[in-house]
């Protein structure tokens, strides 16, 4: 191909100078021969070159193939041998005709037009061979023939020449050659980079599991997509599958892959031309949507998404069923790339939280939760909390021992710039942020404060969350406070079940501290978590406290009234006591004392109280069950 380019450059060159001296030649002999040798056959010898003249002149420009390269080359080759041995035997034909001043000119016009050929046609050896071959050759013969000295003489000067010149030629041609082999090996390896580069910039963008654009991707087309969109244009979709580690822990990983791609199908199935998919990681996918994005129609389209994924997913071996919650928002004029992700997240957390396996679209409601929660957040990080936090006791009543044996004590919030905070949003949000260590040392310090007071058998329970549990320095801390007041420790603790999942050997061990300090652990809320027997069995449990949605229900859903007889008898089982929370009514009492329950505590046998009036609830209680004061402060502690 760089042969063929470099020919198309220099042959019209070639012909405009073989044209130009033939018909130079054809002028000085003009009249001395016949017509016939300096009309009609340079004529017909210059149709041909001007024929082939414009052939290349075309050719000039010209994107070429190697196939087409190959087959130029080889009809110029086709073509070289006759019209060399044209033009030589034409010019030695005109020999006889000439005096001494015209032969020579044929001699001179012989050799330089020679020279001119091979030099243009120097970048395709055989071309030049070829030339010099066809003129040298009978060159030689003719003129040493003639007798003339001089003649001769110049046929030796011009082997010479040609010898001379073909061996620059052909150094000429290796160079060439090594050249475009240079030239061509260096545009492969750039070809190469920018092929692997392509693929590095592939890997790095997708998600090489489903195939989907991972989450660099994703980031990447949300900024693009904000950008371009007119304000309210696109819409992000975060969606969340429900419980899909189960998937992976009860069927293992492959299946857990395959459940992804197949999801990934799903998703990829319904979506609109322009619809943007990407894979977050682990079992989170998003999409970026334009055009309308009203609420009733990202409601419609995450509805869409959910039944999709409800479907079974028929695996080798197994058929499996998932659900998913979706979150939806649309983009707002000011939006960056980053709040509108921010508000789809919440729209799944809410869908997650409220919804599970439904669509959640982000509205006014949740940006003023959002701000709400925001100015929590902000009260709480600079709360004074040993003024503002203060606590309440909830009597828990023994029906065997008849007398209040224990309260729990709840944290309550009051503001300056809130007001009375519910425990329902505080705890939450402290344990978000990690300022739940610090609120269950205030809330400890002041119990351990109140249970100075209290008869020595009354005990306090004090609930401990997830970060309490997890963290070794947190329950080293807990356990000096208790220690501090000396003995006896009346200190119980609470416990979720969530909060021992993390890391259920670190959990044992902080459980194994506090027991130590004679206190007792109670599982809270069973039955709303996992209810893994798991837990129950490893974990150094005292006692279970029953959740009170199941209480609420005891009276008349035989499910929940046969749930609280299994946990009554695993408890009996195990060796240890049953609470019952969230008793309100006599009917409640009588369901859960005739299945066998007998530790209350609800409403029925008193609210959450102030210190004082823990002390009359005791002794309000000793007179109406006429208990000896033995009883109640008795020495058991
Ligand atoms: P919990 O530990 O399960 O506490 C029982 C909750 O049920 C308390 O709500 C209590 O007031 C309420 N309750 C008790 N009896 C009844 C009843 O008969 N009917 C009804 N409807 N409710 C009843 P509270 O005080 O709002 O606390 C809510 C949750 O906040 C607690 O649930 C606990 O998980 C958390 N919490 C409260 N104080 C603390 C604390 O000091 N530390 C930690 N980590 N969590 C706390
Ligand atoms: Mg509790
Ligand atoms: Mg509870």
């Amino acid at each position: 191909m760089a042969q063929a380019r470099a020919l198309a450059r220099q042959i019209p060159l070639m012909y405009i100078m073989l044209v130009i001296n033939s018909l130079v030649l054809a002028a000085t002999h003009y009249g001395s021969a016949p017509d016939l040798m300096t009309v009609y056959i340079p004529g017909a010898l210059t149709i041909v070159c001007v024929a082939r003249l414009v052939f290349w002149w075309r050719r000039r420009n010209r994107l070429i193939d190697p196939v087409r390269a190959r087959r130029t080359l080889n009809s110029m080759l086709w073509i070289t041998g006759p019209l060399s041995l044209g033009f030589t035997g034409w010019a030695i034909a005109l020999y006889p005709y000439g005096n001494s001043f015209q032969q020579s000119h044929i001699a001179f016009y012989m050799g330089i037009t020679t020279i001119g050929c091979m030099f243009c046609l120097m970048h395709v050896r055989a071309a030049s061979l070829l030339v010099a071959a066809c003129v040298l050759v009978p060159f030689t013969l003719f003129f040493s023939s003639t007798g003339h000295a001089i003649f001769t003489a110049l046929a030796v000067n011009m082997v010479v020449v040609v010898v001379a010149l073909l061996v620059i030629l052909l150094g000429n041609n290796r160079d060439f050659n090594a050249l475009v082999a240079s030239r061509s090996a260096m545009l492969q390896r750039q070809q190469e980079t920018q092929r692997l580069s392509d693929e590095n910039d592939r890997l790095a963008n997708v998600d090489t599991l489903t195939g989907l654009p991972n989450r660099r991707s994703f980031d990447r087309h949300l900024a693009a997509r904000l950008a371009d969109a007119p304000a309210g244009g696109i819409a992000v979709a975060l969606i969340d599958l429900d419980s899909f580690k189960s998937v992976n822990d009860i069927f293992g990983q492959i299946t857990g892959d395959r459940v992804l791609i197949e999801v990934a199908r799903r998703i990829d199935q319904l979506r609109r031309p322009s619809t943007f998919i990407a894979r977050l990681g682990g079992d989170n996918f998003a999409l970026i949507m334009d055009g309308p994005t009203s609420e009733t129609l990202l409601q419609v389209c995450g509805d869409l998404v959910c039944s999709a994924l409800r479907a079974s997913f028929d695996m080798p071996g197994a058929t499996i069923h998932l659900t998913s919650s979706v979150g939806f928002a649309a983009s707002s004029v000011d939006d960056t790339a980053e709040t509108l992700f921010d508000r789809a997240d919440y729209a799944t957390s809410v869908a997650k939280r409220d919804q599970r396996g439904k669509t959640v679209v982000f509205s006014e409601r949740h940006a003023q939760e959002i701000s709400k929660v925001r100015m929590l957040e902000h009260a709480l990080h600079t709360a004074d909390l040993d003024k503002e936090l203060y606590i309440l006791f909830q009597p828990q009543f023994d029906m065997v021992l008849k007398r209040t044996t224990g309260f729990e004590v709840l944290a309550r919030w009051k503001s300056p710039l809130l007001g009375e905070v519910s425990p329902i949003e505080f705890i939450p949000l402290a344990e978000r942020t990690g300022m739940i260590c610090k609120i269950t040392e205030t809330v400890l310090r002041k119990a351990l404060l109140v249970s100075k007071g209290l008869p020595r058998a009354m005990r306090l329970s004090v609930n401990l969350s997830a970060h309490d549990i997890g963290s070794a320095t947190a329950i080293e801390n807990i356990a000096a406070m208790v220690e501090s007041v000396g003995r006896p420790r009346r200190i119980d603790f609470e416990i979720t079940e969530t909060a021992v999942m993390r890391d259920l050997v670190q959990a044992n061990d902080a459980l194994l501290s506090l027991l130590a300090l004679g206190s007792r652990i109670a599982l809270d809320d069973f039955g709303t978590g996992h209810s893994s027997l798991t837990h129950v069995q490893r974990l150094p449990l005292d006692r279970i406290k029953v959740d009170r949605s199941f209480v609420a229900d005891v009276t008349h859903d035989t499910t929940s009234r046969a749930i609280v007889k299994t946990t009554i008898d695993l408890c009996r089982n195990l060796g240890i006591s049953c609470v019952f929370e969230g008793i309100e009514t006599e009917d409640q009492l009588q369901v859960l004392t005739g299945l066998g329950g007998s530790v209350m505590q609800g409403y029925l046998f008193g609210r959450p109280m102030r210190e004082e009036m823990v002390h009359n609830h005791i002794l309000t209680e000793r007179r109406d069950w006429g208990s000896e004061p033995a009883q109640v402060f008795g020495n058991t502690g």
